[in-house]
């Protein structure tokens, strides 16, 4: 019998990701913009992994099917590690662009351009079984964008040791080692177990 996932997440980057990055596994992978019927979720967490507990439990209770769900954002370090759970809404709602320009503005008097991408998943059963993981990626963010602007950050962090921001490279450059991929490896060394929990 087939197994169905569900990836909690309407964002289409991050789900051609997951999709990639799951390709290799006997799941038949699903996304909320496969379902009509999808309950709004407040993700009112304080952390990373309070929202992903949130998101994954709200979807393996509503549709009754095992789900993949994460929280993810920039921490830069001279910003107090901002925006953080507030990546998505930084400056406006899910507008990127100003995001951006919020996080750029505020880094022009600083020195210390360090910053971490993150990724906590949580992955859920109807049944209440649960797995955690984090995948991080420390980088720098750069002075003006540099590659494609058309997911969040990725044009403005340049992870340690690349010479390409997550915006300037392809997208199996960017699976091969981002935060979401990093926390995904992890979660598949243990996906049988939590599959058959
Ligand atoms: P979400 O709540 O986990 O969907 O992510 C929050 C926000 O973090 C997104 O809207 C993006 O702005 C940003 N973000 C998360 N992951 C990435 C990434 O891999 N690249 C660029 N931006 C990201």
């Amino acid at each position: 019998m087939t197994k169905t996932v569900i990836i909690a997440s309407k964002n289409d980057h991050k789900v051609a990701e997951y999709k990639q990055m799951l390709s290799d596994v006997d799941v038949d992978v699903k996304s909320l913009a496969d379902f009509a019927d999808v309950p709004e979720i407040d993700e009112n967490g304080a952390t990373f992994s309070e929202n992903a507990h949130i998101k994954a439990a709200a979807i393996a209770n509503h549709f009754q099917l095992p789900v993949i769900a994460d929280d993810s954002g920039l921490m830069v370090r001279a910003l107090n590690n901002e925006p953080g759970v507030h990546s998505a809404r930084y400056a406006g709602d899910h507008d990127d662009a100003a995001n951006r320009a919020k996080v750029l503005a505020k880094l022009t008097d600083k020195t210390d351009r360090s910053a971490v991408f993150h990724t906590t998943i949580v992955a859920q059963k109807p049944n209440g079984s649960v797995l955690e993981t984090v995948g991080e990626v420390p980088g720098q963010i750069v002075k003006e964008p540099r590659g494609s602007e058309a997911f969040g950050y990725d044009c403005l962090f340049l992870p340690d040791g690349k010479d390409k921001t997550f915006g300037e490279m392809t997208k199996e450059e960017k699976d091969e080692d981002s935060h979401r991929g990093r926390a995904l490896v992890k979660l598949l060394a243990q996906f049988d177990e939590w599959w058959h929990a």
